[in-house]
């Protein structure tokens, strides 16, 4: 099942199979545990744990290392297919590159939540306004605590 709005990297929908060729088209060669990462990635189609890839990937490829999924994870960033979010003081949240959505992570659960963008527009907007100073919030999750952990 893939997300609705789940792009390719040239705009077209993605498909997991589509995996091998965008590792080959990023210069890349298609190994197994490469295939498996991406494709769950893909399927995943949002922002994602190492560990929770991890373990979608299994699902494709039944005893990938977690060592493996996180070298390969850091080959498809080099070759500009995926990307990193930070999060507090854990480990980088993973993601397809291109992706901007900005997501907040609950510093209970370690939920990954989806912000809006209408969310912090007023933000940032007001700090354009006030200090010209052209905020772009993405690369950093916001945190705090999801609504289901809240009191
Ligand atoms: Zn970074
Ligand atoms: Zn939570």
């Amino acid at each position: 099942m893939r997300p609705e709005g789940t792009k390719a990297i040239d705009g077209r929908p993605w498909a997991p199979d589509e995996a091998a060729d965008a590792l080959r088209a990023h210069g890349c060669r298609a190994t197994r545990p490469r295939v498996a990462v991406l494709s769950a990635l893909l399927e995943h189609g949002g922002t994602i744990s190492a560990a929770e890839l991890t373990a979608l990937a299994q699902e494709i490829e039944p005893g990938l290392h977690e060592a493996t999924v996180y070298r390969t994870v850091n080959v498809l960033t080099e070759v500009g297919i995926a990307s990193h979010v930070h999060a507090g003081h854990g480990p980088s949240l993973v993601r397809l590159a291109g992706d901007e959505r900005l997501v907040a992570v609950c510093e209970n659960c370690r939920a990954i939540v989806p912000v809006p963008i209408g969310a912090v527009s007023d933000l940032v907007d007001g700090m354009a306004r006030q200090t010209g100073f052209a905020l772009e919030p993405g690369h950093f999750a916001l945190e705090g605590v999801c609504a289901e952990c809240a009191p």
